[in-house]
């Protein structure tokens, strides 16, 4: 075995690609182009039992429980003390989730893969299991011919800043005058917020409309970032691949939530994967049993593509009417808690 054999290769070390590697104890290659948790791309909001179930409950910054949908005439509040949510700390989080595992990390830009092996700006490395964990663009599974969002239609798009903004609870904002077809957002984090329009049918050039957005709440810009993520669900193995995270469309139509199925589902494809690697499954079988897990769930993907659909379409006003019905009672505690444990995954001890 040379220095670029290993027993698993994951590609990208987010959210995604950190939970796949936490779960593995073989000969692992982590590869991503930033060093972990250098460039956030999201709000970082996710319920409060995610960062507590992988140990990096010390990344919290802000808890919240409760969520407000602000309209143009209406405002709806939730009560969400019976899932609360949290933002948290990037950094902190996927160092914190790095630190739980025994694989090597490698900083280098993959472009693909060729005869079994991973390209990449520092060579061809090689491995009998590979995981894309690449984010939305699926450097691998998408090889040489990178997603385009434009043709695909499949992908939403986010823009937020960091504002010295104090609030409390989350607050999502519909309102056409201030972006059709999308939302715009308020997350607190402890000190200050961050701020975001997304549009989810893909239009990137939000920034104007996000001043707009900063100015009438008196916030002030610091730093921008944003990017695609997806709202369908796309293939979870593609040849002998595995795919987790926005490069298998994991992401959560509507709620733009990614964070959680990227690591639910990488949680589960690193069970699959150890297994592989102690000899006790074999690969044709393990990327069977992953697509079945991520087949389990297209139902609820479903729902919450026609909900998004509601959301793009109808009008404003009705859909805010309608989230005022399904904040009460007894609808919310029908469907809050089922949304809120999506995913749930115990305790889960890392395999180091
Ligand atoms: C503005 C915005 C706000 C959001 N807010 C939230 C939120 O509050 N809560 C939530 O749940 N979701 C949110 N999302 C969605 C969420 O960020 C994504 O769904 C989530 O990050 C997906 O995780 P992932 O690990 O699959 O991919 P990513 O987090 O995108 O990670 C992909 C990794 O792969 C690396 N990589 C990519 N290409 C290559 C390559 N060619 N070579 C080497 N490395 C590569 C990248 O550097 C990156 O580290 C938001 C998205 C946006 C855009």
């Amino acid at each position: 075995m040379s220095g670029r054999d290993y027993d698993a290769i994951i590609v990208g070390a987010s959210f995604a690609g950190l939970a796949v590697a936490r779960r593995l104890s073989g000969r692992v290659l982590l590869l991503d182009r930033n060093e972990v948790g250098a460039v956030q791309t999201s709000a970082c909001g996710t319920p409060l039992w995610v960062p507590q179930a992988l140990g990096v409950a010390h990344s919290v910054l802000q808890i919240h429980d409760k969520l407000t949908v602000r309209g143009p005439s209406r405002t709806v509040t939730y009560d969400l003390s019976a899932v609360p949510f949290c933002t948290f700390d990037y950094k902190r989080f996927c160092q914190g989730l790095l630190e739980q595992t025994r694989a090597r990390f490698l900083r280098v830009s993959v472009t693909g893969v060729e005869d079994g092996a991973v390209r990449t700006s520092d060579g061809r490395f090689t491995a009998p299991v590979i995981v894309d964990c690449s984010g939305w663009r699926g450097a691998l599974v998408n090889d040489g011919a990178p997603a385009s969002p434009a043709a695909a239609g499949h992908f939403s798009f986010g823009l937020e800043t960091k504002t010295d903004l104090s609030d409390e609870g989350l607050s999502f904002w519909l309102d056409g005058s201030l972006i059709p077809r999308g939302l715009g957002w308020i997350f607190p984090v402890g000190t200050g917020s961050l701020i975001g329009l997304g549009s989810y049918v893909g239009l990137s050039k939000l920034k104007p409309a996000l001043e707009r957005f900063l100015r009438d709440r008196g916030a002030v810009a610091t730093t921008y970032h944003g990017t695609y993520f997806p709202h369908r669900l796309l293939r979870p193995t593609v040849g002998r691949l595995f795919a987790v995270g926005d490069a298998a469309g994991q992401c959560l139509p509507l709620t733009a939530e990614g964070i959680r199925p990227a690591l639910y589902f990488g949680v589960e494809c690193g069970r699959i994967v150890q297994r592989i690697l102690e000899g006790r499954l074999g690969l044709t079988e393990g990327l069977e049993r992953y697509r079945s897990i991520v087949d389990r769930h297209r139902q609820a993907y479903r729902l919450l593509r026609v909900a998004q659909w509601v959301a793009e379409h109808a009008p404003t006003r009705w859909f805010v009417a309608l989230t005022g019905l399904a904040g009460r009672r007894p609808v919310l505690p029908r469907w809050w808690p089922r949304y809120g444990w999506f995913g749930r995954f115990d305790p889960d001890p890392a395999v180091v």
